[in-house]
């Protein structure tokens, strides 16, 4: 069992039960559980509302929905994306029978470096796919314009990205498709599930008969279709969870600010950059473990370990480094040479909104101790 005192790197947000009995009592009233149902439907709409998209199709989670935004623009061959991310983005390049080419990151955002980009693209590349990593939106103006030099299409793993915003509005309306992933460990979850982001109603058509099997009607398949469907439990659970979720971003705002606060003067510690004037949804708290400060980053990881703190090594290894990559030319070390370091340095701190002020009054004292 883990004990009381144990601070997670994040915790779901969880609205009170009572809320959702009667998202409940009407699901057993109407006898509707999937396919396309009313809470499926309010939640496409409050989810284009709030987010600021034209369309979005809900799907059972994120990965799914990766897989499913590359066959609906129908990707082929090969594909660049970054080695610093979660492993499903190149899990869904390999689930589409395409190459992941890995391209090294930028040193101040961490996210795909577009100078990089150019060099890596060979007659088989067919699209882009960078991930927002951490939700720091990526250079979206010098990915396009390289998209359009090579007739690329771009498909943004938007999966830490929910509600972020930059001068032109939603994050999300940049390049082809963005996916989000709403599973539990994200800013906005609904246990499980994920959403692809599109900007017109002939691409969310062809999605929307992907995702259920290419069943257009009775007697029509268009097709070969996955089911990615969303429940309805789930759709209810993200209905209720998007009126709690304004507060929750407000509260992981002001553990951004004190941790940045805080932690700005020690001696080898660096937090990534902050938000700036842009809507950032403060979903992790990434800080780089320096050869100036006197422990390890897997030295500092155990420190806080011991002291009940579960920090997070995201994104370590990369996963260029994983033996279903690691084979590839690109994915060799001497070419993400900012990446390797990155996924050597990186900790993500605990950043959730039920976290105490007591708890990370105790995180930053056990880094600061660190320095004595
Ligand atoms: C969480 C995550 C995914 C996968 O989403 P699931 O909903 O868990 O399938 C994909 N990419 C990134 C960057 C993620 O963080």
């Amino acid at each position: 069992m883990n004990e009381k005192n144990n601070i997670f790197v994040t915790q779901p947000l969880l609205p009170p039960l009572e809320e959702f009995i009667p998202y409940l009592e009407k699901i057993w009233d109407n006898k509707i559980l999937t396919n396309s149902g009313p809470f499926h439907q309010q939640l496409e709409a409050a989810l284009c509302e709030y987010l600021g998209v034209e369309h979005i199709a809900l799907f059972t989670n994120g990965t799914i929905a990766l897989v499913t935004a590359l066959q609906a623009l129908r990707i082929t061959g090969e594909v660049i994306t970054t080695p610093y991310s979660f492993v499903a983005t190149a899990h869904s390049l390999l689930w589409n029978g395409i190459k992941p080419v890995f391209v090294d990151i930028d040193p101040n955002t961490l996210n795909l470096d577009p100078n990089k980009i150019e060099s890596a693209i060979t007659p088989h590349t067919t699209a882009i796919m960078p991930v927002h990593c951490y939700g720091h939106p990526c250079d979206v103006s010098a990915i396009q314009k390289i998209a359009d030099t090579y007739n690329l299409k771009i498909i943004y793993d938007a999966a830490h990205a929910f509600g972020v915003k930059d001068q032109h509005g939603s994050v999300l309306n940049h390049g082809d498709l963005s996916v989000l992933s709403f599973h539990a460990t994200k800013v906005f979850n609904t246990f499980e599930g994920g959403a692809i982001v599109c900007a017109d109603a002939k691409t969310k058509q062809r999605i929307d008969h992907l995702k259920n099997f290419g069943i257009v009607d009775e007697v029509t398949v268009v097709a070969p279709g996955i089911n990615g469907k969303m429940s309805e439990i789930n759709a209810a659970f993200g209905l209720l969870q998007l009126q709690h979720i304004d507060k929750a971003l407000v509260r992981r705002k002001e553990i951004d600010l004190f941790y940045r606060g805080r932690l700005a003067q020690l001696n080898g510690i660096q937090c990534l950059g902050d938000a700036g004037e842009m809507d950032a949804n403060y979903s992790y708290f990434p800080i780089l473990v320096g050869t100036e400060y006197p422990l390890t980053r897997d030295e500092l990881y155990e420190k806080l370990k011991g002291q009940g703190i579960y920090a997070r090594r995201y994104f370590y290894p990369l996963i260029s480094d994983f033996p279903m990559y690691r084979g590839l030319p690109s994915a060799q070390r001497g070419n993400l040479p900012v990446a390797s370091d990155a996924a050597s340095k990186v900790l993500c701190l605990p950043i959730y909104p039920t976290l105490a002020q007591q708890d990370l009054d105790h995180v930053v004292n056990v880094i600061s101790k660190g320095l004595a």
